[in-house]
């Protein structure tokens, strides 16, 4: 026979320990200072994509829905710093190489309605000095935007996480991996894969790349989503103090300053598709030969220095537009498919995610 926790219900239950859970989890709190909150991650709470991200944060987005989301997380993002006193997240300068036909498309990306600027010769000399051997082609312009922001996903999920995990009557179960959520009566029963059952009367469940085999399984095939392997190398030379990022627009790749670590991280666009987090997932010579002629094109300084990284899945969705959305059990809301952009989009998504379950009320 099945065992049922007695303890007494949460009034939410957050699925998922993430930067996507564990905004959805303070952001909760301060709403509702008195909610009794159970977080719940399969592993420990800090296992996930959130984990390894690289935390880049370009305030853009390929279609109107995306920049809202883009824009309104940028806002929240600056309340939490306001509200945070070392939330770990900086501005920084960003270039762009792009080609001359899609500067224009890349201005439209813009969240908040600003232009790119054309790098001039001085500007574009010193870069060279950041970048060795910067080659722009014939048929690309290099470009500027207003700063942009880096931030440490992994670091801020743990600071959000402590914020809500020092308030009495609000709870971590990890290693406790829900398979369904049924409703029964006025409660929600999270049944996990030995058969216990946590309760609590109302959901969120924000899975990461475990979307397509949890509680909220059906529902995300169902609106399309799918996983994907996740790659970022790391460039092992130190970046100057300020060194800017260089985006390259038209590969979907980008080279980001970790000057905490001494490296550069290489982030490239994995072809592997369906590489779910719990397979075999390692960073292969094919992805090895796509980081070495980008740099070769583009920075072939660097290219001596490309050694190892980082690799992991995360859930992607049609449009790369992440799905939040109530499901077939009322009380249960899924916030999936960061699609590569979930850190800098989870702001908006857990502030999404609640404004589902609870109706705008009071703004985060
Ligand atoms: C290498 C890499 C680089 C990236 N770089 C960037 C970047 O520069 N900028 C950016 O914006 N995004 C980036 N991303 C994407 C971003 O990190 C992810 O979209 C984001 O972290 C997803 O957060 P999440 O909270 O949804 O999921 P996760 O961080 O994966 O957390 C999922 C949580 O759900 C729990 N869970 C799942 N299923 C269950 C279940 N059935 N029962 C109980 N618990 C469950 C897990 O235990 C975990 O706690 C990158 C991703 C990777 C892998």
């Amino acid at each position: 026979m099945r065992e049922i926790s007695t303890a007494e219900s949460h009034d939410l239950a957050v699925v998922g320990t993430g930067v996507i859970g564990a905004l959805t989890a303070y952001y909760a709190c301060r709403r509702e200072p008195g909610l009794r909150i159970l977080l719940v991650s399969h592993g420990s709470r800090g296992h996930g994509a959130t984990a390894l991200s690289a935390g880049f944060d370009t305030p853009t987005g390929r279609d109107a829905a995306q920049r809202e989301l883009a824009l309104r997380s940028t806002t929240l993002f600056a309340k939490l710093a306001g509200e945070l006193p070392g939330l770990p997240r900086r501005d920084l300068p960003v270039h762009w190489i792009v080609a001359r036909s899609g500067a224009t498309a890349l201005d439209a990306t813009l969240a908040d309605g600003s232009r790119t600027t054309p790098v001039d010769a001085d500007r574009h000399q010193a870069l060279s000095r950041v970048f060795p051997g910067l080659r722009v082609g014939g048929d690309q312009v290099l470009l500027s935007t207003a700063p942009m922001a880096v931030g440490g996903p992994r670091a801020l999920a743990d600071l959000l996480l402590d914020q809500v995990l020092d308030r009495p009557g609000n709870t971590l179960a990890e290693g406790f991996r829900v398979t369904g959520i049924r409703r029964d009566g006025r409660r929600l029963e999270l049944v996990g894969a030995d058969g216990s059952v946590l309760t609590a009367f109302r959901t969120v469940v924000a899975p990461g790349p475990w979307a397509l085999e949890g509680p909220v399984a059906d529902a995300a095939q169902a609106r399309g989503a799918r996983v994907k392997k996740v790659v970022a190398f790391h460039v092992l030379t130190p970046p100057p103090p300020g060194a800017p990022a260089l985006v390259f627009e038209d590969e979907d790749a980008f080279l980001l300053p970790d000057e905490a670590g001494g490296r550069w991280i290489l982030s490239i666009t994995s072809p592997d598709w369906d590489r779910g987090p719990d397979g075999p997932l390692a960073i292969g010579p094919h992805d090895r030969a796509l980081a070495l002629a980008l740099l070769d094109r583009h920075v072939p300084g660097f290219v001596p220095h490309l050694t190892g990284g980082r690799v992991f899945s995360d859930c992607f969705t049609p449009g790369h537009l992440p799905i939040v959305d109530t499901t077939d059990v009322p009380g249960v809301v899924m916030a999936i498919g960061g699609s590569g952009s979930g850190y800098r989009l989870a702001p908006a998504l857990a502030e999404q995610a609640l404004t589902l379950l609870y109706g705008r009320t009071t703004a985060p």
